[in-house]
């Protein structure tokens, strides 16, 4: 299986240099050449656990790659240990306003976010990568986070030997937890720094400085070469692809559907658009969905784009209480929008250059039908959040994190306005502790000042038990207090790099 880019069909790159390189030379993405057909495969995934249905899933994809390679990443990442159970992705069954809807909770994991499924095997893929494509060499990971991609790859990639990370998060856009989770981060080859800006600044800077030519230069003469733990890799979208087949799997395997053509609908809490473009892959390759709900919560320009096929981030950008949904501009829209108009390459180069230009583009008539027969859209304020966290807990006694009661909701309002009564799967995203004052605040109760103290009410309150990793936080110290401005990350990078 070889790999092309979206901005320039011709590439043809494998498996190994899509992962080490992390983005195309000219900016594109790097997508699979084709979606291999699981259907048949379907009855004996069934009957396997989910580490071996990654095996599975990612030995198709990773052609390059030997199957005790394959095993060895997958045994590494996918520890009980790590995630507290044999199945690190567990589905929770809650009825949200007389519906019943599977939570696919997906913050197990060492961060408590669901960054964590890709990110702890990340490092394994890219290490694997490297000794194939560039032996020798450092890969220093850049990354831009909305606040837990930043953590999650940060502690994967820990003292991995071989590799250097540095985070930029937006100072002032990250939950305290989440901060926290940063500042205090061990390893020997970590760095973290705050940025006087947004997400989008952080993502626009790293996503420049992957692309230049002069800086990579300097960078090769000093044996490394950059790459990405931000969902624009492809080693990043891979292991998203199999919690969908498993969660499916389990729900046959439960009974709460019949046959294993029987559909089910996907609601992902959406950013980036990594995660919902994981579970369209995961259909391409013929597992059986209905629709994909894609939620947004007041930065909903997905939502507008998937109603009306004109993308603008050319809006106001709102701070919220589920910052890591806080994203105008989608880097993984670029592939779903590839895949869906015939892959024209030349087509998306344009778009592209229009967003960065003029800050929109419209896509043709018929990429937008498409896009809509695929996908239902919807979004969500923050008093709305807050609303349905309660209503959740009230009527299931299941506590949500403030993305996942994003998603919850846009879920809602579909069963309201299409009566459509499909077994409906909702990625969970985060554990309820990395938010802990929102989410106290949503059950009307009022929080004390310090975030541990916050979080220990909850778990009074609720009687659900605060995460070890959280705990472990309070005595741990801070150890980084950079900041930047957006336009001087560059200069930050070559200065941590001594180049
Ligand atoms: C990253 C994140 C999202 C958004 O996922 P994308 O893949 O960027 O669309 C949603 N919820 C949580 C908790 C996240 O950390």
């Amino acid at each position: 299986m070889l790999y092309k880019s979206t901005r320039n069909s011709s590439i043809r790159v494998s498996a190994a240099q899509a992962i080490a390189q992390g983005i195309s030379e000219e900016g594109g993405l790097f997508v699979p050449e084709t979606f291999p057909n699981m259907q048949n495969l379907l009855p004996d995934l069934a009957k396997m656990n989910y580490r071996e249905r990654a095996k599975a899933i990612l030995k198709v994809f990773l052609t390059d790659y030997s199957d005790e390679e394959i095993e060895e990443c997958v045994y590494a990442a996918y520890d009980p240990v790590k995630f507290g159970n044999e199945t690190p992705a567990k589905l929770e069954d809650i009825t949200y306003k007389g519906h019943k809807c599977h939570m696919l909770e997906l913050w197990h994991g060492p961060t408590c976010a669901f960054k964590d499924m890709a990110l702890q095997i990340l490092p394994h893929l890219l290490t694997k990568a490297l000794r194939k494509k560039y032996e020798g060499k450092t890969a220093v990971i850049l990354v831009a986070t909305s606040g837990d991609t930043g953590k999650a790859a940060l502690e994967g990639f820990r003292n991995v030997a071989g590799t250097k990370i540095i985070v930029f998060y937006p100072d002032n856009g990250v939950s305290p937890m989440q901060l926290k989770q940063m500042k205090t981060q061990e390893g020997n080859n970590v760095c973290v720094c705050a940025v006087k800006g947004n997400f989008d600044d952080c993502q626009t800077q790293v996503k420049k400085i992957f692309t230049d030519p002069e800086i990579k230069n300097r960078l090769a003469e000093k044996n490394m070469i950059f790459s990405s733990a931000n969902s624009i890799n492809w080693g990043r979208l891979l292991p998203q692809i199999i919690y969908y087949f498993s969660a499916y799997l389990d729900l046959y395997n439960s009974g709460a559907i019949k046959s294993l053509d029987e559909k089910i609908n996907v609601v992902v809490p959406t950013g980036n658009f990594g995660n919902i473009l994981a579970a369209y892959y995961a259909k391409r390759m013929n597992l059986p969905i209905n629709k994909l709900i894609c939620a947004s919560n007041a930065n909903n320009v997905l939502t507008d784009f998937i109603n009306t096929g004109c993308y603008t981030k050319n809006r106001d950008f709102y701070t919220t209480v589920s910052p890591s949904m806080d994203i105008l501009v989608s880097s993984n829209l670029e592939r779903l929008l590839y895949h869906i108009n015939g892959e024209d390459d030349s087509l998306i180069k344009q778009w592209m250059q229009d967003l960065n230009t003029t800050g929109t583009y419209t896509v043709d008539e018929k990429t937008k039908s498409s896009i809509l027969e695929l996908f239902d859209a919807g979004c969500c304020s923050d008093e709305e959040t807050a609303e349905t966290i309660k209503d959740v807990y009230n009527e299931s006694g299941y506590l949500c994190d403030t993305h996942t009661a994003v998603a919850v909701k846009v879920c809602g309002e579909y069963f309201a306005r299409t009566k459509d009564n499909t077994a409906t799967v909702i990625a969970s995203t985060a554990s309820p502790y990395k938010f802990g004052k929102s989410v106290l605040g949503s059950l009307d109760e009022v929080c004390p000042e310090d975030e541990f103290e916050t979080v220990e009410k909850l778990s009074r309150l609720t009687g659900t038990d605060i995460p070890q990793a959280i705990l472990d936080l309070r005595n741990k110290i801070e150890r980084f207090d950079n900041k930047s401005d957006k336009d001087t990350i560059v200069d930050f990078v070559l200065k941590e790099l001594s180049l």
